[in-house]
């Protein structure tokens, strides 16, 4: 055996007597003995008394609690997880705002008090109204400035931020529109927004049929109706409610000029393929020019409601356009929409104010817009209508093919222009119009399309009054 083996094995001398003599105590044992007895008596000092038993029951209960809580924290979110499901809609996705509006028809459709049954039914049927329809609304305001210097406002009320509980198709849903403190949308200077709806597991697909319907509700919204887009930051958002559509016939310009204007827009629009053959950018820019209130907006208008498009409205006079923002939103244009660019001389006006960095458009540059103007490089269409009623103070630049490729002159009334007008607000009234007709054109001065529909809508229903009442046209 090794030592090492050796060492471990002891002898039989020196195993200990099984009864070995009991050593006399020493102090230190005296000690110790004398320790236990008073930890003993201490113990037993503790466990009789009852304020430091129920201490200590009371930590205990505490610890239990706290473990229990825990418990509960962990269980619920396990429950959460498997019984409840969330949908979360960020601000920037497109069912955000079909959402809202969806939430503020739903919230004001809920059951009127009126329909309430009474007693002990109704009164529960009041309370479930009171948790499910929205009480804590948010507006949201459009407004906007007309060159005549009217405003116009829209307001329209969405859920605000909070916590909101609906029912939906027998499923309740508590939605959740958070403001993301910090974060901030930089292209609309917005906060950043969410709305996350929770409900059942078991109710998941009530989501799916609620965004249906949502967006079922914004384009019926739509339908038949004309969105005015107004720029927002550099982003485009709807101006108030969409319009009614304005039928192309209740805008009656010279003869042939709507129908031209017309057929060219609906050729372009045909023509994709041909500018894609020939790597020429696909948009087209019109030039609408002439005296105010002939009907150059409205025209615009009433063509867009023909070919189912949306109009941008871009104000170029405003302040704060530069030229980036001004770039950005000509090519951010949303879909199946024609870019407006109205009174587009006003915004040269100040040219002679401006340094010599080039034409000072208040906030944006002449070269700007030029640049923004042929940097329109999309593979969806572009159509561009401007107008004025000074084409002579346009930079030919800006006028030049490319840039606007149609000019057409919508003038005061003509003779053709007068009678139409008058047989559409009297018609039948044949014999009366031929007069009108005359009367009007010895009057001798230009007469705009604006004030004739002004004189008949004083006299509605009145062809002879509107007849004595033509020299009241000379006065502006
Ligand atoms: P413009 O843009 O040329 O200044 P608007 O289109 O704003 O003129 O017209 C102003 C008002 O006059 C509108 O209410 C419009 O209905 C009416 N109006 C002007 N011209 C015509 C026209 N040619 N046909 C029908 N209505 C017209």
């Amino acid at each position: 055996a090794t030592g090492i083996a050796g060492a471990s094995v002891a002898s039989p001398t020196d195993v200990p007597s099984p009864t070995p003599p009991a050593p006399a105590p020493s102090s230190t044992q005296q000690q110790q003995q004398q320790q236990q007895q008073h930890g003993n008596s201490l113990g037993n000092f503790f466990a009789s008394n009852p304020y430091f038993t129920a201490g200590f029951g009371l930590m205990g209960l505490g610890v239990g609690l706290a473990a229990g809580r825990q418990i509960i924290l962990r269980g619920s979110n396990l429950l959460y997880r498997q019984l409840l499901v969330d949908l979360e809609i960020p601000s920037k996705d497109k069912s955000y705002a079909w959402f809202l509006d969806w939430m503020a028809r739903e919230s004001v459709a809920l059951s009127p008090s009126e329909s309430r049954p009474k007693g002990f039914r109704g009164r529960l049927l009041a309370l479930r109204d009171l948790y499910s329809s929205s009480h804590h609304l948010s507006v949201q305001t459009t407004y906007k400035q007309h060159d005549n210097g009217s405003v116009s406002a829209d307001f329209s009320l969405v859920p605000g931020p909070g916590k909101h509980i609906l029912r939906y198709r027998g499923a309740y849903i508590q939605v959740n529109r958070e403001r993301s403190g910090r974060l901030m949308d930089l292209t609309s200077g917005a906060p950043f927004e969410t709305i996350t709806l929770t409900t059942l597991y078991r109710d998941r697909g009530v989501f799916k049929t609620l965004l249906q319907e949502a967006n079922a509700m914004a384009v019926k919204m739509q339908e038949g109706k004309t969105v005015m887009y107004v720029s927002w930051g550099p982003e485009w958002r709807p101006f108030g409610q969409p319009r009614r559509k304005r039928l192309l016939e209740s805008v009656i310009l010279d003869r042939g000029v709507s129908e031209r204007i017309c057929v060219d827009v609906k050729d372009f629009l045909q023509s994709g393929k041909w500018y894609a053959d020939r790597g020429i950018p696909y948009r087209r820019g019109y030039l609408l020019y002439g005296p105010p209130g002939s009907g150059k907006s409205s025209f615009i208008q009433a063509l867009a409601g023909d070919l189912d498009y949306n109009i941008c409205i871009l104000n170029l006079s405003e302040q704060n356009l530069t030229d980036d923002r001004l770039n950005h939103l000509m090519n951010h244009i949303p879909e199946r929409s024609i870019l407006l660019l109205e009174d587009i001389d006003s915004a040269f006006n100040k040219r002679e104010q401006s340094d010599d960095s080039g034409y000072k458009l208040s906030g944006a540059t002449f070269s700007g817009l030029l640049n923004a103007l042929d940097g329109v490089a999309s593979s969806e269409e572009r159509i561009i209508f401007m107008t004025t009623n000074h084409p002579d103070k346009l930079d030919p630049a800006l006028i030049r093919p490319g840039r606007v490729d149609v000019r057409e002159l919508i003038d005061n009334a003509s003779e053709y222009q007068i009678r139409r007008m008058f047989l559409r607000f009297y018609e039948g009234a044949d014999s009366v119009c031929d007069r009108f007709v005359t009367r009007v054109t010895e009057l001798g001065v230009p007469v705009s399309t604006a004030q004739l529909q002004g004189l008949f809508l004083y006299n509605k229903n009145a062809p002879d009054r509107a007849l004595e009442m033509v020299p009241y046209l000379k006065s502006p």
